[in-house]
């Protein structure tokens, strides 16, 4: 995979040593177990596959290219270049400005940007709306690259089937700008529709089925369909997307559901689905199925708690907690100084949404087994940082390893 040039600070010498010896003895990535880092009295379970994806690495290789190439000028992201508050502070320290903030709420009005004003789009693209936007304003520097491949191959699916009249089913979360730039791409091109979860595609379902009338559709999925959808005839023929870093077991049974449906709907068999269903299969990157096998395969070890690092806006960060806290104690960070003694750490709770305070969060007991990894938008250095902490309490040092 190519190698980006990224800043020194998001670097770990310590896990890149790790990462690249895995890396040697696995090219095909076939064992998915963690590392075993055996401090003593502190052992680290460190998953196969966490942090900086291809996307992230390309987004910030960009914009600092954008930095580096455009001395005097005024730099502008749209928003959030990824869901990481470090990446996006440091941006902001090299005098980059954020347009929008990642609810799309605007931070700076656009009357304030001018043609010669640089743009960067983040990684999670951006909507036709906003490409508009900025054409209109004769903005001439924008750096479109920035945007995540495997996001701009999500919108190909789209327009493929799209060509052959499927209306396109979106599996996302509404509010985050991945899915609303996919929204924003279909919708110019098929009839679209935005689910969130099961609930959403059961309610769709009856739909579907007839067993709600089509009037209450506008109600129910308010603000989530195109222009002019008709859910009598909009729903004969589907296909379903996903947003990259979903939780793959919920974009696998939501798919299944709703082939399911769209089989009892026409009565169709196995042969002869495609008339009605296009099977896309998921839409998720290689970075969340890597990283969610890596955290599945950790989890057949025993470890007394796991340590998830990343944005706390970042979907496939909070996915990896999800899955971690089915099985143990699981504290989501966004670096080591929410850890703030042996006893104490600052978490983030994905279901209240909110910060909490746990104590006592390393059980008396020796050796300490400690399950960690980290999002996509992680930069590796905020790991090493959690490692060194931990090993502290315990008078250890990484030198140790
Ligand atoms: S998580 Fe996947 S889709 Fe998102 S930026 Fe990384 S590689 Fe691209």
């Amino acid at each position: 995979m190519k190698a980006f040039d990224i800043p020194e600070i998001y670097k770990s010498e310590f896990i890149t040593s790790i990462k690249k010896g895995r890396q040697e003895n696995d090219r095909m990535k076939r064992d998915l177990m963690p590392s075993i880092l055996d401090f003593g009295k502190v052992r680290i379970h460190l998953a196969r596959h966490f942090g900086f994806c291809y996307g992230v690495e390309n987004a910030i290789e960009i914009a600092y290219a954008a930095i580096n190439e455009n001395p005097g000028k005024r730099i502008f992201l749209l928003s959030e270049i990824i869901h990481n508050s470090h990446v996006n502070l440091a941006l902001q320290e090299n005098g980059v400005r954020f347009i929008m903030d990642t609810a799309g709420k605007q931070l700076i009005p656009w009357e304030e940007i001018n043609a010669d004003d640089v743009i960067i789009i983040p990684a999670f693209g951006t909507t036709l709306e906003m490409e508009r936007i900025l054409k209109n304003k004769g903005i001439k520097q924008i750096y479109y690259k920035s945007k995540c491949p495997f996001v701009e191959k999500v919108w190909t699916r789209v327009s493929q089937i799209a060509d052959s009249d499927y209306t396109v089913i979106v599996h996302g979360q509404p509010d985050h700008e991945e899915t609303r730039a996919t929204f924003s791409h279909s919708k110019s091109v098929a009839p679209s529709l935005i689910i969130k979860d099961m609930a959403e595609a059961l309610l769709l379902a009856d739909f579907m089925m007839n067993r709600r009338p089509a009037t209450d559709f506008p109600e129910v999925f308010r603000n989530r369909y195109s222009e002019g959808f008709d859910a009598t005839q909009d729903l004969n023929r589907i296909g379903v997307v996903n947003q990259t870093t979903l939780l793959a077991s919920d974009t696998q049974d939501i798919a299944d559901f709703l082939l399911q449906t769209v089989k009892e709907k026409h009565g169709l068999t196995e042969s002869n689905t495609s008339q009605h269903f296009a099977n896309m299969k998921d839409t998720l990157c290689y970075a969340t199925n890597d990283n969610q096998s890596a955290v599945i395969n950790m989890l057949l070890m025993d470890a007394d708690l796991a340590i998830v690092v990343g944005g706390y806006n970042s979907s496939n960060s909070s996915h990896l907690v999800e899955l971690c806290e089915e099985k143990l104690p699981t504290y989501f960070i966004s670096s080591c100084d929410s850890m703030v003694s042996d006893q104490e750490i600052s978490h983030w709770d994905i279901h209240s949404r909110e910060l909490k305070t746990s104590f006592s969060y390393l059980p008396a007991k020796e050796p300490v087994v400690v399950h960690l990894t980290s999002g996509a938008s992680c930069p590796d250095i905020l790991i090493e940082n959690v490692i060194r902490k931990l090993l502290s309490y315990y008078d250890l040092s990484i030198d140790l390893y």
